[in-house]
């Protein structure tokens, strides 16, 4: 089995995209990309369970402190409803930067970089989609955002 990264230094690199492959990216992933090898562009399923009953970071894999960042669409913020798991802060302030010029989807958004919201969290519930959801992708839910960067 692949081991955690420990380290944003040290995720592995999207071989299309030249950009670091999250944890929550990194073994195969939901649908069309199923049994790739890792890639930035969409969630892994198996991985975004284990960030959030194991509680560790959506980019590097380790344990969470606080605050909790989450980084989203403006939708997902309005909603209060994350796809992407809670990460450390830094890891999310890194891979911001790292993804600043990137265009293609990635982490399983369709929304632009540019538009996403930087949330911090004390808390999160982690919800699984009901039987009746048409989005089948579990959420991170804050419980009271502390901060949010637009
Ligand atoms: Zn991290």
């Amino acid at each position: 089995m692949d081991a955690a990264p420990r380290s944003f230094a040290e995720l592995p690199r999207d071989a299309e995209l030249g950009i670091p492959v999250p944890f929550a990216c990194g073994t195969d992933s939901y649908g069309e990309q199923q049994g790739r090898p890792p890639a930035a562009s969409l969630l892994d399923g198996r991985r975004v369970t284990q960030c959030a009953l194991s509680r560790v970071c959506g980019i590097c894999g380790s344990g969470l402190g606080r605050p909790l960042a989450f980084i989203g669409s403006p939708e997902e913020a309005d909603r209060n409803a994350f796809h992407f798991p809670a990460s450390h802060l830094s890891c999310a302030r890194l891979l911001l930067d790292a993804l600043a010029d990137v265009t293609a989807p990635v982490i399983g958004q369709t929304e632009p970089i540019e538009s996403w919201v930087l949330t911090t969290t004390a808390a999160f519930e982690y919800v699984r989609p009901g039987r009746d959801d048409l989005d089948r992708r579990p959420t991170f839910q804050p419980h009271e955002v502390l901060t949010e960067t637009r």
